[in-house]
Parts: structure tokens; C-alpha cells; sequence
């Protein structure tokens, strides 16, 4: 359905746990530990019969994040009886990859045709430092098993000044050999990033200042899309602080405790919870209404959440 601003909402965004098996320093509290009880958190039944409800209001695609959906108990469950949804065209995983060796035929078998894998660093102690807990061979493991697998796949890359800026060159070659998409995303300043010194913060506009070797093919929606030379390989600019794609913004989002959030950076939020059937429409009705024009990242972020406890 469209929104107040003529958009099209197509896009239902489900964050199944806040917990995670990495800590990502902008991401996440060091302890991690989760802030919803077990009876908070929403079935894999309950999560379909929200879906379901959302597809009848012109819902189409599915992404599954958190925290890391391969922690979640039932993962697989939730998957299956998403897919069972005929208007659902397409379910799409975020994940940081590290599980995939366990999980990726049983995705695949499940329903999901896309996958977006995190990778914020190509060296192992960095990659150990950024999420205070996992190691690189074990993404990078993953990355290669989805490929083998066929799965559609995303790179998903945030860019920190002062930890990863130097290493924009070896993402373009490893996007470049690997014939992968891989997209920079701009650092937000949400939950405990906000707390990151302001050198973290920088445009994507440096990539396009480093690598001349890109040339611009499309828009997708959210990132600009460059070829590299004349190869498979394609680099993607996701620019929230700098080129804002609120115009375009297709998204509601669920947490893991059933709450409805109209956009990630206004701590507005609508309860599912105890409603069924026309009531449950409605209020999904009533989320999408309430989609602000535009978030204002450039002052600071309005959500009282971090990003494991929303969904990136
Ligand atoms: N655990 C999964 C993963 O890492 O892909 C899914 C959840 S994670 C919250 C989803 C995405 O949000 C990741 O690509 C992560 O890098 C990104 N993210 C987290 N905090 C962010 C921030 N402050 N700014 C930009 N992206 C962020
Ligand atoms: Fe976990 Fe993903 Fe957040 Fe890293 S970005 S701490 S992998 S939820």
C-alpha cells in the first residue's frame, strides 16, 4: 500500500533475535546480552500470521536480520512458514556469515533467495577487533558456501574512518575476483555508535575519490551501483547520511518482541501484540501511515535502540 508520501511499501524487514555470536563495536554492547525475555519474543506461528496479515496489505518481500537470525532457535521454522505465504515473492537473509557453514543448504531449502553478508575488514586481527569475538576465515568460509550454493549475494560492508578506510581498494579488488556485489554502507549514528568519535563518520564519497576505476550502471533504490572496469564485479554506495534515500523508502519493520517500527531512526513504535486478524491489519495499516518524510541522521538518530535490537 502507499504511504502518507505516495510510497509504495512492499517491504517487511523482521528482526527475529537481538542476539548475536559476534559484538560489533558499533553495533552492539561488549556483554550483548539480550533485553527481551523469552516470552517477549514471537513464535515462528506468530511471526507468520503477521506476515500474512502485512502480505494482504501488498507486502511482497521478507528480510530476515536482527541480531543474527542464525542464532535463533526455529530459524529455519520461521523460514519455511514465511515461504508458505503466496503473495511473499521473495526472502531475503542478513547475516555476518560466520554460521553459514551449518546453515546455508538448510536456508537454501527453506525459501530464502537472497543473502547479505556482513564483512567489515579482510584482516584477520582487525576482523577480531571489529566484532570483539569471531574470526575471518569463518565469514569468509560462508561467503564461499552461499556462493557454491547459487544464492544471490550482497556484501554489505560498513565503512569506519580510521579502521577500514585504508582497505577500500582490497574490498574493490575482492568484489572485483570474487565477481560479487559488494556495497559500502555509510556509518549511522545509532545506539552505541553514537558514541564513536566523529572521524568514524565519513562519506562514500571517498570511494569514488580512491578507485577510478568504477563507472556508474544504476540505482537500485537504496545504493548506487558502479561497475568496476569491465569486470562481474559491482560496487554499491549506500549513503544514509549523505544522499538520503528516505524519497524511496519502501520499509516497515518488526522486532523481535512484535513491535512495528515505521523507520529505523524514530523510536516510534506500535504493539502487535494480542491482535489478530482485521485488528492486526490495521495496525500494520496504521505503521505504514506513520512513516515520517525523512529521518534527520544528520543530527543524531531519534531511535532509543542499537541496531541488533531493531534490525540493520
Ligand atoms: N548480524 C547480521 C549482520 O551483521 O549482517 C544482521 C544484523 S546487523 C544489525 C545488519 C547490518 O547492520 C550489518 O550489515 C551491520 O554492519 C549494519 N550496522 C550495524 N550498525 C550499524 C551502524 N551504526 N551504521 C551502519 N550500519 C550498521
Ligand atoms: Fe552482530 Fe550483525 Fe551487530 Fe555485528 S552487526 S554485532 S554481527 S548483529
Amino acid at each position: 500500500m502507499l504511504d502518507k508520501f505516495n510510497r509504495e511499501v512492499d517491504y517487511l524487514r523482521i528482526s527475529v533475535t537481538d542476539l548475536c555470536n559476534l559484538r560489533c563495536f558499533y553495533c552492539m554492547h561488549k556483554d550483548g546480552v539480550s533485553k527481551l525475555t523469552h516470552e517477549s519474543i514471537m513464535s515462528p506461528e506468530r511471526i507468520k500470521e503477521i506476515v500474512y496479515e502485512a502480505s494482504k496489505l501488498g507486502i511482497k518481500k521478507v528480510r530476515i536480520t536482527g541480531g543474527e537470525p542464525l542464532v535463533r532457535k526455529g530459524i529455519i521454522e520461521i523460514i519455511s512458514y514465511i515461504h508458505e505465504i503466496p503473495m511473499i515473492k521473495e526472502i531475503c537473509l542478513t547475516t555476518n556469515g560466520t554460521l553459514l557453514k551449518e546453515f546455508a543448504y538448510k536456508l537454501k531449502e527453506a525459501g530464502v533467495n537472497r543473502l547479505n553478508i556482513s564483512l567489515d575488514t579482510l584482516k584477520e586481527d582487525k576482523y577480531n577487533k571489529i566484532t570483539r569475538l569471531g574470526k575471518l576465515s569463518d565469514a569468509l568460509e560462508g561467503i564461499k558456501i552461499a556462493k557454491d550454493l547459487d544464492f544471490k549475494i550482497k556484501i554489505n560492508t560498513v565503512l569506519i574512518g580510521g579502521f577500514n578506510d585504508d582497505e577500500i581498494l582490497d574490498f574493490v579488488k575482492f568484489a572485483k575476483d570474487n565477481e560479487l556485489t559488494l556495497r559500502f554502507i555509510e556509518l549511522m549514528p545509532i545506539g552505541v555508535s553514537k558514541e564513536l568519535d566523529k572521524q568514524s563518520f565519513i562519506s562514500n564519497q571517498i570511494v569514488l575519490d580512491r578507485c577510478k576505476e568504477l563507472t556508474f550502471d544504476h540505482n537500485d533504490g537504496v545504493s548506487d551501483v558502479y561497475r568496476i572496469g569491465n569486470s562481474n564485479g559491482y560496487i554499491g554506495l549506500i549513503s544514509p547520511l549523505s544522499k538520503s534515500f528516505c524519497k524511496k523508502c519502501s520499509r516497515l519493520r518488526l522486532t523481535a518482541d512484535g513491535k512495528l517500527r515505521p523507520c529505523l531512526h524514530s523510536s516510534l513504535s506500535l504493539d502487535t501484540n494480542g491482535l489478530v486478524g482485521e485488528k492486526l491489519k490495521e495496525i500494520i495499516k496504521e505503521a505504514i501511515l506513520l512513516k515520517p518524510k525523512e529521518h534527520h541522521l544528520n543530527i543524531g538518530s531519534d531511535s532509543d535502540k542499537n541496531m541488533n535490537e531493531i534490525g540493520g
